[in-house]
């Protein structure tokens, strides 16, 4: 058993102490330590917690950053399943949705998320399909047949 454990109560990692190590949450931009509320797995853990509940200017921005991030890949995963949905719309109508095609879509979808366009329209086959921005920048999917049946995801 090694006696270094006096030191401000910090457990080494190489002690063979049952102990887990303490990992002490530490904000990433302005180095402000916190007491550890949580068991971190890694000081990267600990730092991460510390960096999403700092006050500083650099933390908000990550954080907010983050936040966006978060949504953006939501926003796509939800745009995956709209168009699977599509897919199956397609398949209703005997439209084959090649992959190249839904490819070509969903690129288009994630331009629309990205705010590079505010939307996008497709036609083939006896359908047309438009992409739009709805609500925190998910997409809407709108499919035209041509007798004029709509399905909209
Ligand atoms: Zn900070």
């Amino acid at each position: 058993m090694s006696n270094n454990k006096h030191l401000n109560g910090y457990v080494d990692e190489d002690d063979r102490d049952d102990t887990p190590p303490v990992h002490y949450p530490t904000c990433r931009f302005c180095g402000k330590q916190t007491i550890p509320v949580a068991p971190y797995k890694s000081d990267a853990d600990a730092d991460e917690a510390a960096t999403m509940k700092c006050d500083c200017y650099d933390a908000q921005m990550y954080r907010q950053d983050k936040q966006k991030k978060e949504l953006r890949e939501k926003n796509i995963v939800k745009l995956r399943q709209n168009i699977n949905s599509i897919s199956d719309y397609c398949d209703a109508h005997n439209i084959k949705l090649t992959p190249e095609l839904c490819e070509i879509v969903t690129a288009a979808g994630i331009a629309v998320i990205d705010g590079v366009v505010l939307s996008s329209q497709f036609k083939f086959a006896r359908l047309r399909l438009s992409l739009s921005a709805g609500s925190k920048s998910a997409v809407v999917i709108k499919a035209t047949y041509s007798d004029g049946t709509q399905f909209e995801v």
